[in-house]
């Protein structure tokens, strides 16, 4: 406790401190909020300067200064125009229960102190898990990210391969495209294990027989982990889930599927039959922060075997004795990490406010988004899609730009405060890009957009200064 005075003061500030923030919260939640912009270094300390002294500002204060300085300067990622990356719109109820989560000093790590929030949080990976169609034993935890939850799949699946492996070999080759995400490749840094890549076929697809040829070339018993991608975050390509995992069954290799962004589109109906053979996996990411309306940070890792990830993942320790010899489900047991944010509780909380269907119903609509603004640039003379579209991301070209341009047209639109589409690159040729995440966005944000890189070219090369 930080003492006598702390208290004092704590009672008398709360009630008006406490109005303050929740009155805040709810107008950010309940309001479209502006996208904003980033400020320099030189203009954060011109304006806010040093907040951090001796006596403390108080709260009222240090309220002001954020809500007037610094949350002006953080874009805001569920802005129906933020289509860069892959956008976070969390739904109002799960915004909304965050706070609820922070101000309840939950230990997410272990049943011992947490119970109810573990308790919850395994009810929304169960739902996940059914929609994988994972078996009734299959578990997991809620990582900080995809980063995170593929690092910590990849760590199961060569702890397993090794604890599987022949005496003298230590299976340290992980499978995957150049197209998986570049958290994939960092895994295998962070592991010190070998990155080897499967060429894809015309349409960026995984398949069984190149990846057969890539396991034979490498030798069998040396592969610990094979990971498809359901949804590649450039443009939401699914591999051929069920050639992949007949291969991975044929030599008794761990199938791991990133689904982190395009994972969610197992809850339309629309599209679920393109993830047929997901079934078959040994474990499996979704961000629920990407494209299940949940706010940072929350990735949903499901192991269907989730032993195999304990005996790779519990730390051990005397002061840890009463936790992990304990029977009951420990979270962190199933991650890089110990101590853990109930992170799951926001998204279950959505979920059990507004039922499944909303999700199924919410995909579904953002999926409909995605093709009006395919059609719209396929029907344009001035643009054109760089390759069908598969799930909410659409990457294109506006004819007779160069790279400089796409970069100029982005910078003004965020300067205005009125799009945040950032350029990506494929095949070294620079192209503009959309991830449709957002329900709030609408056909009018996919026009006004369009009609702005229509227009742009003819009044930016005219405009004083222009092609400096
Ligand atoms: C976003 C993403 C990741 C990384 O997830 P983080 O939550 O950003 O750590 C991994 N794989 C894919 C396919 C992604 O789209």
């Amino acid at each position: 406790m930080i003492g006598q005075s702390y208290h004092a003061n704590k009672h008398a500030d709360l009630q008006a401190l406490a109005a303050q923030v929740v009155a805040y919260a709810e107008e950010r939640i309940r309001l479209a909020p502006p996208l904003d912009k980033p400020l320099t270094e030189t203009q954060l300390r011109e304006r806010v300067g040093q907040t951090i002294t001796a006596k403390g500002l108080g709260g009222l204060e240090s309220m002001r200064l954020f809500a007037e300085d610094l949350a002006p300067s953080c874009l805001s990622t569920d802005h129906p125009r933020y289509l860069s990356f892959i956008p976070c719109a969390p739904s109002d109820a799960a915004a909304m229960f965050d706070l609820v989560v922070g101000a309840s000093s939950i230990y997410g790590g272990s049943w011992l102190e947490g119970s109810g929030a573990v308790y919850a949080e395994n009810l929304a990976l169960r739902w996940i898990a059914d929609l994988v169609g994972m078996p009734s034993g299959a578990g997991g935890v809620f990582t900080p990210g995809g980063t995170i939850g593929n690092l910590s799949a990849l760590v199961a699946a060569r702890h397993t391969a090794r604890a599987r492996a022949a005496a003298g070999v230590r299976p340290n080759i992980l499978v995957a495209t150049e197209g998986a995400h570049s958290s994939i490749k960092s895994a295998a840094e962070i592991m010190d294990a070998e990155f080897a890549g499967v060429p894809v076929d015309a349409g960026g697809r995984l398949r069984g027989p190149a990846l057969r040829e890539v396991i034979l070339e490498r030798g069998p018993e040396q592969v610990f982990a094979v990971v498809a991608t359901a949804g590649t975050t450039n443009f939401g390509i699914i591999d051929d889930l069920a050639s992949v995992a007949e291969v991975c069954r044929e030599f008794g290799i761990w199938f791991h599927v990133d689904g982190a962004y395009g994972g969610a589109g197992l809850a339309a109906p629309s599209i679920r039959e393109r993830y047929s053979g997901i079934e078959h996996c040994d474990s499996f990411i979704v961000d629920p922060h990407k494209w299940l309306f949940a706010p940072y940070d929350c990735c949903a890792l499901l192991y269907r075997e989730p032993a195999l990830a304990r005996a790779a993942h519990t730390q051990k320790a005397g002061y840890l004795d009463v936790l992990t010899e304990a029977p009951e489900w420990n979270p962190t047991d199933y991650s890089v990490g110990l101590t853990r944010r109930a992170r799951g509780l926001p998204f279950w909380f959505s979920l059990t406010v507004n039922g499944t269907d909303a999700y199924a119903a919410a995909i579904e609509h953002t999926l409909n988004i995605a093709r009006y603004a395919e059609e719209e640039v396929a029907r344009r003379p001035d643009f054109e899609l760089v390759r069908a579209r598969e799930l909410t991301v659409i990457v294109f070209r506006r004819l007779g730009w160069e790279a400089a341009d796409y970069h100029r047209w982005s910078d003004a639109m965020l300067a205005d405060e009125f799009a945040f589409v950032v350029p990506t690159t494929h095949a070294g040729e620079t192209l503009a890009r959309f991830a449709i995440v957002n329900p709030e966005t609408s056909e009018g944000d996919i026009r006004a957009i369009l009609d702005s890189m229509q227009e742009w070219e003819a009044a930016g090369s005219n405009a004083p200064g222009a092609g400096e």
